[in-house]
């Protein structure tokens, strides 16, 4: 598929969706979504350029979703944001949809400056803190045998290994937190919000959901405009994702379709069942890239696998990102009996139809 078709294919979905409001930039300024719901923005490098953060007013306070990274100069928008809104009401509590760096990087600081509790799922605070100790492993050796497995050439393997030690995101956690669950409702001022728990991008990622209103905050879940990374990664190098995450997209399908979604990344937008089929489809058209390419009866690795889904030339970290993208759609295909694979006498798995 080439760029072009994606590119126009990108605008017909983004026509279809429906965008009511202008987009705060990333300085501090805040949009009114509804009264007593804020939504401002906070700068990151990288394509996305951007996180939407949500400011929910309390009656005594208020709490805030998502943090933005661990860099100064978000931390010194948060300061910002505080003289202008928590100098009346002060800040109340933090919650973090999940534990990706933009999203909970400034958690940790935020705790203890303004010295207010972090409301997170368990899975999303066990796996933060694991990235901020950096017991995560890089360079391990089942860290290497899994990029050996999957194909990768050595010297991209160690490229990749360099890059993530040296990652610049990395930031503390919050020694404790508060857990959230599933269905549990937390009440805000005059608005209640039901947590609605979803899989495959994160571990156990939170949405909030006010169904007197009709809106969702969203988090990374469904986001307008891009599709959310779906990976399979070492530490769960068997793992099925996609199917957590198709699974979950269901899940919010059944909300109303004039609900109000407010993303983490991108504009706030309706239209939520169009944008949960189209991003149906994105995943159905990537199983089927890799049905065809198998289809010739080729034993292929996950990293040759890659270069059909992801076409372009990418960066370091793009590498891991992309691998991790098909293997989550090849271990689908497994788990369907679509395919299987053999180890060859070199330790790397090679893919082949059923
Ligand atoms: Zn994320």
């Amino acid at each position: 598929m080439g760029a072009m078709t994606d590119r126009s294919r990108k605008q017909a979905e983004r026509a279809q969706l429906d965008y009511p409001l202008t987009a705060p930039a990333a300085d501090g300024s805040v949009v009114t979504i509804a009264p007593g719901l804020l939504w401002a923005r906070m700068p990151m490098q990288g394509s996305l350029g951007h996180i939407n953060v949500y400011l929910l007013e309390d009656n005594d306070g208020w709490w805030i979703v998502d943090t933005g990274l661990c860099i100064d100069k978000v931390k010194s928008l948060w300061l910002k944001l505080a003289d202008k809104y928590f100098a009346e009401k002060p800040l109340k509590a933090l919650i973090c949809t999940h534990f990706h760096y933009d999203h909970s990087g400034q958690s940790a600081w935020l705790n203890d400056y303004f010295n207010v509790p972090v409301y997170m799922t368990h899975g999303e605070y066990f796996a933060m803190r694991v990235f901020s100790t950096g017991i995560a492993d890089v360079g391990s050796p089942s860290q290497r045998d899994f990029f050996h497995c999957s194909g990768v050439p050595g010297d991209l393997a160690e490229e990749v290994i360099v890059s993530c030690s040296n990652d610049p995101f990395r930031a503390a956690s919050p020694p404790s937190y508060i857990r959230i669950r599933d269905e549990q409702s937390l009440q805000i001022g005059s608005r209640q919000w039901r947590i609605i728990i979803g899989q495959g991008h994160s571990p156990e990622h939170a949405c909030l959901y006010c169904e007197d209103e009709g809106i969702l905050i969203a988090g990374d879940q469904l986001l307008p405009e891009i599709s959310s990374n779906v990976l399979v990664t070492d530490i769960e190098p068997y793992g099925n994702p996609l199917a957590l995450w198709l699974q979950s997209l269901t899940r919010l399908e059944k909300l109303p379709d004039e609900t109000l979604v407010l993303p983490a990344h991108g504009p706030v937008f309706r239209n939520l069942k169009v944008r949960v089929h189209q991003l149906q489809t994105h995943h159905e058209r990537q199983l089927n890239i890799l049905r065809e390419k198998m289809a010739d009866g080729q034993p292929a690795t996950a990293f040759q696998l890659m270069g059909c889904l992801f076409q372009r030339k990418l960066s370091t970290i793009e590498n891991i990102l992309a691998l991790g993208e098909t293997l989550a759609h090849l271990n689908w295909l497994m788990e369907n009996h679509e395919i299987s694979a053999l180890t060859d006498s070199e330790g790397i798995r090679q893919y082949c139809a059923e």
